[in-house]
């Protein structure tokens, strides 16, 4: 990546990214980059002044003016360009991506190739950027309309995708003819800043991706500004929440992807083996630390008797750093984070769950200093218990049981979080019952991770939520665009009409 080494310091600086030149921040506040397995210090990121956003902000403006009118195909074959280049850096990138989030490196590629494939899906835009026609809507009349870029655009993205979560961002509003400012997650910026220096190397031209770091101050400078015209947020739901209102009452068209609970249903007549597996990948991968992980699992009926069998299948999952072979679940990603988990648990325990399953404490041979929490399993959890009403984001599966399919629905639809869900069942009748009835936005039947592919959009929902619009898929290019409709008629000598029309009428 691009850092320098500072005499005072020894450790590399993360640059701001500023009319496409990496730059030195001014700033006199800058954050340890800490890998979670070691507490290595990586990097520092700087958090940047109100002067180094508003030039971001400006440089986008600038280059909006041409960029907006550059031809769609030119726009596109960057993104062609830069797919390429992302595959063939994708071992770098994951280990960039496993020293400061923690994650293994094969979940590392994941989250890159999740990305990728968004990527992939802006090299398509010539076939989604498009408008509608109407021929003679009266006589000699048409109407028709098109998909305009708005301007400046910006982005704040959360430390548990870095890679995947900024994809989902820049390259289709780009691709759609805006400019951008990008402002990743100040816990793991390093492998978003090798993406946009590759981001570069594939031609997006100087101003067209800007990119500033920080925390509370940057974002609401983000949220302020006079000349961003829309934001798209990934993070937690008070953070989330925060940027919506802030943002629209600046204005801004916005769009909030924030926290979750979800939930599985698992019905007895499942397939057992396939579903504990499912559960078990779902509940602890990534150390619990994705928006769409199953934090909690319905046990219906006789299913309620699988609890032993689903600890036995968590005790086959190894703990340790990302960058091992064989290795299932990797650090959290800061000191805060594994106490909060670690106080969760003991939460959960004060408020009378059945801890079936103890993470805390794994022993990690050569790691001692890492933020490690194995998986945890709570049976016999109820609504209103801490474990039950906060996302824990860690790698703690709270079990719950239910007599019927009735109940396991009701007790999903109560809860305020509309991310994820999914049923295990070899019913098709109750699959269909619960894709029917369950007010949750992304729904897996025998799929434990419903993350729509980018032909769809992600459409999580309810409190998981704000604004109309998901990225990626057909919505972002409405939300990235503003539709312009024209009725247009051309007189020759024989349509010209006489006399003043003064009805609504065309
Ligand atoms: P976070 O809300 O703490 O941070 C997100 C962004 O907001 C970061 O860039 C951060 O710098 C900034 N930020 C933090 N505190 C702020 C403040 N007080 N004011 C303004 N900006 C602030 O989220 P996180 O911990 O990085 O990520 C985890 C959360 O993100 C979880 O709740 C998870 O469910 C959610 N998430 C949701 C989705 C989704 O698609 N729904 C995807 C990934 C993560």
């Amino acid at each position: 990546m691009d850092a320098t080494t500072t005499p005072a310091t020894k450790v590399a600086t993360v640059k701001l990214l500023i009319g496409g030149k990496f730059v030195e921040s001014k700033t006199t506040e800058w954050r340890d980059i800490v890998n979670p397995a070691t507490q290595e210090v990586l990097a520092k990121v700087p958090f940047a002044t109100q002067d180094e956003v508003d030039a971001a902000v400006a440089s986008a403006k600038e280059a909006f003016k041409t960029w907006r009118k550059t031809a769609i195909g030119a726009r596109a074959r960057i993104f062609l360009k830069y797919q390429q280049l992302i595959r063939e850096h994708m071992g770098e990138l994951a280990a960039i991506l496993t020293a400061e989030q923690g994650k293994t490196l094969p979940d590392a590629e994941g989250d890159v190739f999740r990305g990728l494939e968004v990527v992939e899906h802006a090299a398509g835009i010539g076939n989604l950027q498009l408008g509608e026609f109407a021929n003679n809507v009266a006589g000699g009349v048409d109407t028709y309309s098109v998909l305009q870029p708005l301007g400046v655009c910006a982005g704040i993205t959360p430390f548990n995708f870095p890679a995947m979560i900024p994809l989902w961002m820049f390259p289709m509003a780009i691709v759609t003819g805006n400019t951008f400012v990008l402002k990743p997650s100040e816990q793991d910026p390093m492998v978003t800043m090798r993406l946009c220096e590759l981001a570069l190397e594939a031609g997006i031209p100087p101003g067209v991706l800007n990119v500033v770091h920080g925390g509370e101050a940057v974002v609401n400078a983000i949220c302020d500004h006079k000349d961003i015209k829309a934001i798209s947020f990934v993070g937690s739901t008070k953070v989330g929440t925060h940027v919506y209102n802030r943002a629209s009452l600046a204005g801004k068209r916005v769009q909030c992807m924030m926290g979750a609970k979800n939930h599985a249903i698992v019905m007895p007549d499942a397939n057992k083996e396939q579903t504990l597996n499912a559960l078990a990948g779902a509940a602890f991968g990534a150390a619990g630390q994705r928006c769409m992980a199953v934090s909690v699992a319905v046990l219906v009926g006789d299913a309620r008797n699988w609890v032993s069998d689903l600890v036995e299948k968590a005790k086959t999952l190894k703990v340790g750093a990302g960058v091992d072979k064989g290795v299932d679940v990797g650090p959290l990603v800061s000191c805060a984070a594994f106490d909060r988990v670690t106080g969760l648990i003991e939460r959960g325990v004060a408020d009378g769950a059945t801890l079936a399953l103890d993470g805390r404490k794994p022993t990690v041979p050569g790691y001692e200093k890492g933020n490690f929490v194995g998986p945890t399993v709570f049976a016999d959890v109820k609504p209103g218990m801490s474990i039950y009403e906060q996302e824990i984001f860690g790698p703690v599966l709270c079990l719950v049981g239910a007599d019927n399919i009735d109940d396991a629905i009701e007790l999903i639809n109560a809860n305020p979080n509309g991310n994820g869900t999914a049923i295990f069942t070899q019913s098709g009748a109750a699959a269909r019952r619960f894709q029917e009835d369950i007010d949750v936005g992304q729904v897996g039947i025998n799929v434990p991770i419903p993350v729509p592919v980018p032909m769809f959009s992600f459409t999580g929902s309810r409190a998981s939520k704000l604004g109309d619009l998901g990225p990626y898929g057909k919505q972002v290019v409405l939300f990235y665009t503003q539709t312009k409709t024209v009725t247009s008629r051309w007189f020759d000598d024989s349509t010209v009409s006489h006399g003043v029309n003064t009805t609504i009428a065309l």
